[in-house]
């Protein structure tokens, strides 16, 4: 699953901070989640629960801060707010959308104690 993955990604990203800058536990994990990312939050949230448990980040609260996709088209050099992949350009109607934003998950703050 997808976001098993992006939550074992999280954990691996809370223990090198560990390693760097030692701390008891972590609070809060701040994430920023592209609209694009398709990932679902609350699915998310069940797998990291999941795989936090027994570390450092057991318990901890996850923010999610939903970031807003971006695409750059091709055909007329637009740029534009993305809600969905494989939308045609909104200004001249051209498939082929880049996307340019939006479409990753990115750890932002860890919180710890
Ligand atoms: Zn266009």
């Amino acid at each position: 699953m997808h976001e098993m993955s992006l939550a074992e990604s999280i954990r691996g990203i809370v223990d090198e901070a560990r390693e760097r800058n030692p701390f008891e536990r972590v609070r809060t994990v701040v994430l920023a989640l592209g609209e694009l990312a398709a990932v679902e939050p609350e699915s998310l949230r069940f797998c990291f629960d999941a795989v936090m448990k027994g570390g450092p980040a057991e318990g901890a609260e996850l923010r999610i801060e939903q970031v807003p996709g971006q695409g750059w088209c091709r055909a007329c050099a637009s740029s534009m707010v993305l809600h969905a992949l494989y939308e045609p350009c909104p200004a001249c109607g051209a498939y082929g959308v880049e996307v340019t934003g939006g479409n990753r998950m990115q750890v932002l703050e860890l919180e710890v104690e």
